[in-house]
């Protein structure tokens, strides 16, 4: 916790209290403003009281007499309609900003670095990817936003101290003066449209990561999706510009269409790293992934052999293509994030001789668009209320076996894979479906899976250092 600046001696009204907004609240204060906190829910409102801090009614409140309004990223700024604080500090001409621009604001000549992550997919395992390249690298490097780390929780600005946030564009969205050091664009695909309302306003707002910024700093666009492209060329004069494809190899930028990042100058190879062989970076979506960790780090000065050697030691985020542990060569993945059809895709893409474990509460559309990948499963192992439904479309295409619960399938599963001969042979939980039925979210779903095959005879378990 560190003051924040810029608000000394003025009334900011502070609504949403969720964890980031606590400490936001408590961030201004000690920065000497007074603040209005406030939150729709009264059982937040009596938290925030339990745990001290004043509130006040919002409603009451005559936002012209304000400098400000922090709102939560969670709060709606324009769709499906403005939040009625939105509606009072646009009538009174106030300022909105979320904590994330506070915090963009206090850490502003501090010789403090800070390198944004955002866009659809990805933002997480980036942002987790590029703090423990840069942290292997020997740099003082701080990880938060989005990813789970309320700004105001971590380490004071100083000299030197690398903030790593991931941004949702929720946050981009209350950020007018955001102007990363690193500012990184994965990809754009359509998602939250019920919060942004159109396609051009999500990419508009994801825009704003580059907007002003300038030539000391670094831009890297993935170009793989259209509206990724477009905003890509609209960067000139301002930040160095590195365009990212995993689609393609590009003749000047960083590309790692086959799992072999290259980076590129006027034509020239200037660097190359082998993602194939990385056990946390399987599959394209990682080789994108690792080639934004790769132009950061290398945009912060590390060197090419120390960020391969941190790639190759990058434990992956938990629940995501997780490799947990092994019995003999038979690696068993944790892709318990995957609550649904598109993100299991992900992780059938990155294997090719896979005893599938999947099932739970299944999403429109269930597990027909799987098809394609279909011929990598050697066999299924279905848990939950889908796996009738499940069972229904592998019918006489993939053979499975009706597990019901995911320990029993996790040992059916083991049974099966270790009688395989075929070193490539993978244990996925890779559901497909939410967890509800039988879990309360994915991570204790997650954590049961690592559970079970911690118990399996022979079973070797990864240490996870993130
Ligand atoms: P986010 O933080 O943006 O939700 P995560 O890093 O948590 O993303 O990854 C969530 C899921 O999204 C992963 O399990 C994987 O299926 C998929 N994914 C990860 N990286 C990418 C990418 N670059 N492109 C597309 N999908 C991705």
């Amino acid at each position: 916790m560190f003051p924040a600046v810029g608000f000394k001696g003025k009334r900011v009204a502070l609504f949403g209290l969720a964890r980031s907004g606590m400490s936001c609240a408590e961030a201004l204060r000690l920065g000497g403003a007074e603040v209005l906190a406030w939150d729709d829910s009264d059982p937040a409102v009596e938290k925030a009281r339990t745990e001290g801090l004043s509130v006040t009614n919002l409603h009451t409140v005559d936002f012209r007499t304000l400098a400000a309004l922090v709102l939560s990223p969670g709060v709606p700024l324009t769709h499906p309609e403005p939040h009625w604080t939105v509606v009072k500090a646009k009538a009174a001409g106030v300022e909105i900003l979320g904590d994330t621009e506070v915090f963009a604001r206090s850490i502003q000549d501090t010789g403090a670095r800070l390198t944004a992550i955002t866009g659809t997919n990805g933002k997480s395992t980036t942002t987790a990817l590029i703090g423990h390249v840069l942290k292997h690298a020997g740099l003082d490097v701080d990880v938060g936003g989005n990813i789970g780390n309320a700004v105001f929780n971590l380490r004071p600005p100083q000299r030197g101290r690398h903030y790593v946030l991931e941004l949702s564009s929720f946050q981009i969205d209350l950020m007018r003066g955001l102007s990363p050091d690193v500012g990184v664009l994965i990809n754009i695909t359509p998602d939250h449209l019920d919060r942004h309302g159109t396609m051009e306003n999500y990419a508009a707002v994801k825009a704003r990561m580059f907007a002003r910024q300038h030539d000391s700093q670094t831009a890297l666009v993935g170009v793989d999706d259209e509206w990724s492209v477009a905003i890509a060329d609209k960067i000139h004069g301002g930040a160095n510009l590195r365009r990212v494809s995993v689609l393609r190899r590009l003749d000047d930028g960083i590309s790692a269409p086959e799992g072999i990042l290259r980076e590129t100058v006027e034509g020239k190879v200037t660097a190359e790293i082998d993602l194939r062989a990385m056990p946390a970076l399987r599959g394209r979506h990682n080789w994108q992934n690792a080639c934004m960790a790769y132009g950061a780090a290398t945009a912060h000065g590390v060197a090419l052999d120390a960020i391969i050697n941190a790639m190759e030691r990058f434990p992956g985020l938990a629940h995501r293509m997780q490799e947990v542990g092994r019995v003999g060569y038979i690696a068993f993945i944790n892709d318990s994030k995957a609550t649904n059809a598109d993100a299991a895709e992900k992780a059938l893409a990155s294997f090719e001789r896979i005893y599938w474990i999947a099932g739970g509460i299944q999403k429109a559309g269930g597990i027909s668009s799987l098809q394609p990948y279909f011929s990598r499963i050697t066999k299924a192992y279905l848990i939950g209320v889908a796996a009738q439904d499940f069972a229904q479309v592998l019918e006489g295409k993939v053979p499975y076996e009706i597990a019901e619960t995911l320990p029993r399938a996790v040992t059916l599963a083991a049974r099966d894979a270790g009688a395989d001969k075929d070193p490539r042979a993978v244990v996925l939980l890779s559901p497909a479906c939410a967890s509800f039925d039988h879990y309360k979210n994915f991570e204790v779903r997650g954590d049961a899976f690592v559970d079970a095959v911690s118990r399996l005879p022979g079973a070797i378990m990864n240490s996870s250092e993130i």
